[in-house]
């Protein structure tokens, strides 16, 4: 379940708190000057008609003993963050909406605070108990409707949709209470008879599309009872990304999809180790002129499959026109929620739920070998597809190489970078405190074979007397060939 905390009449309360002779009055928290408009009424003010966003010559209309108090935005802003202290004290998942407003994940907590409602009337005491405000807070099993519930009792109530009531809830609630939808919306509404969230039910998806733009999905699942908005702690804001840069400048769509589809793997690797799921993907290309652009776009729904990063990625690139090579290909996620969070997966509009729940369990095996025996054992098969004229991969060796016996520079780690990744080879290479140079290839066996001749063949710069190699496991997270210090 879900809280939404509201403050009542926030800068009017702090005002009437700290100034004991606006108590019980109509007061209105604004500007001075004609064209100001109300930015909070206090409950005494608003039994004259008077509410935010009026112009104060017309609320002195309404009342013309209102008392006109100047905001103090330092003050509410104080305030509001000692309330939202308050709160993270009842749970980890708390989400700030604005100044006087914060959504809540009871997840868990009611081992420790007992159900909703009991944990929605102890936050409603502590704060006030702390900061001497009251709040009104709504409990539904969605973001939407919690938010819409903390209005329905207002001041200092608390309103519970509990899951059973939803389906009615949702059936007579007027349109107009939905978040989003807008004064065009509503003449749409009109013309369809769509008096409340339910009446949505009396069309079909496609209709509502047309109809209504990318909202129309968003009615449509409102309406069946879905919110995919999850409650986002600063964790969640933040992203899993990814990127390479290439060993030579590419410009074909299968080089770069398969760029694309290894960065996916880890990246969708890296989410899934947090138990997190997605609802962004992002990628960003650089070009030969060091130039970049980056390209993002908002899913429909939660993803952690590698293959749906995957195809998000690539559907992003598609609409890419390259007019230059590409020197650098990145990948990555935001928008997270923790994959444990309830989605009323019964209720859940998917077309392609079950392809997705395979690949899911597909990468949670490939997850678990990479996490025994590190990573580049198993990739997907079009990552390993050989080239044309090219022999099959051989089995993936791994070996230790000690270079002794020059005066090693950082030509020699650059040389050796270069030649492993052409060689498509990962591990890494650094100067080791007693003179000598510690590289680790990790590839096929060819590759390897053809790093070890390198040693002795390449460019002066690189070019070494004594090779030592040895066979070793590459630490895990070696995706790439490093230079390491
Ligand atoms: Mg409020």
């Amino acid at each position: 379940m879900i809280l939404h905390i509201d403050m009542d009449a926030f800068f009017a309360a702090i005002e009437q708190r700290d100034n004991p002779k606006l108590r019980n009055k109509p007061i209105i928290v604004a500007g001075n000057s004609k064209r100001s408009v109300v930015s909070t009424a206090s409950y005494e003010a608003r039994q004259f008609g008077i509410h935010s966003a009026m112009p104060v010559f017309q609320a002195k209309q309404k009342c013309p003993q209102v008392i006109i108090v100047p905001g103090n935005r330092h003050k509410y802003a104080a305030e509001s963050k000692r309330i939202m202290e308050v709160i993270s004290g009842f749970s980890p998942l708390v989400e700030q909406a604005s100044i006087d407003e914060a959504y809540v994940d009871v997840k868990g907590c009611e081992k420790l605070f007992g159900p909703p409602e009991a944990m929605a009337e102890k936050i409603r005491g502590a704060i006030f108990n702390k900061i001497f405000l009251t709040c009104s807070i709504g409990i539904a099993p969605v973001k939407f409707l919690a938010k819409i519930a903390s209005d329905m009792d207002k001041p200092n109530g608390i309103t519970l949709i509990p899951k059973h009531k939803m389906e009615a809830f949702i059936a007579d609630l007027p349109i107009e209470k939905v978040p989003g939808i807008g004064k065009q919306a509503m003449k749409k509404m009109a013309v369809l008879q769509i008096l409340t969230l339910g009446d949505i039910n009396k069309y079909d998806i496609t209709l509502l599309n047309k109809k209504f733009g990318k909202m129309g999905t968003r009615l449509y699942q409102l309406a069946h009872g879905i919110d995919e908005n999850r409650v986002e702690t600063q964790y969640s804001r933040k992203s899993i990304s990814s990127e390479t840069t290439l060993s030579r400048d590419i410009s074909d769509y299968k080089s770069a999809s398969n760029v694309l589809l290894a960065l996916s793997q880890r990246v969708g690797r890296d989410l899934r180790k947090k138990k997190m799921i997605c609802r962004n993907v992002s990628i960003k290309i650089k070009f030969s002129d060091f130039t970049q652009i980056t390209r993002s776009k908002k899913n429909d729904s939660w993803i952690c499959s590698s293959a749906a990063i995957f195809n998000e990625a690539l559907s992003l690139y598609k609409k890419v026109i390259l007019k230059k090579k590409i020197r650098l290909l990145g990948l990555g996620v935001s928008h997270l929620s923790d994959q444990n969070t309830p989605v009323q997966m019964e209720l859940l509009w998917h077309p392609e739920g079950k392809a997705k729940k395979q690949w899911e369990s597909v990468d949670m095996a490939v997850d678990s070998i990479e996490e025994k025996f590190g990573s580049n054992m198993v990739k997907k098969a079009s990552l390993n597809i050989p080239k044309q004229g090219e022999k099959k991969m051989s089995p993936i060796t791994c070996m230790k190489v000690i270079i002794k016996g020059r005066v090693q520079g950082v030509f020699f780690r650059v040389e050796t970078q270069k030649a492993a990744r052409g060689f498509n080879l990962t591990g890494y290479v650094k100067n080791c405190p007693n003179g000598s140079v510690e590289a680790v290839f990790q590839g096929d066996e060819a590759g390897v074979k053809k790093m070890l001749e390198w040693c002795h063949t390449g460019p002066p710069v690189a070019r070494v007397d004594h090779v030592l190699p040895e066979s070793t496991k590459l630490p895990q997270g070696c995706d790439t060939f490093d230079i390491r210090y």
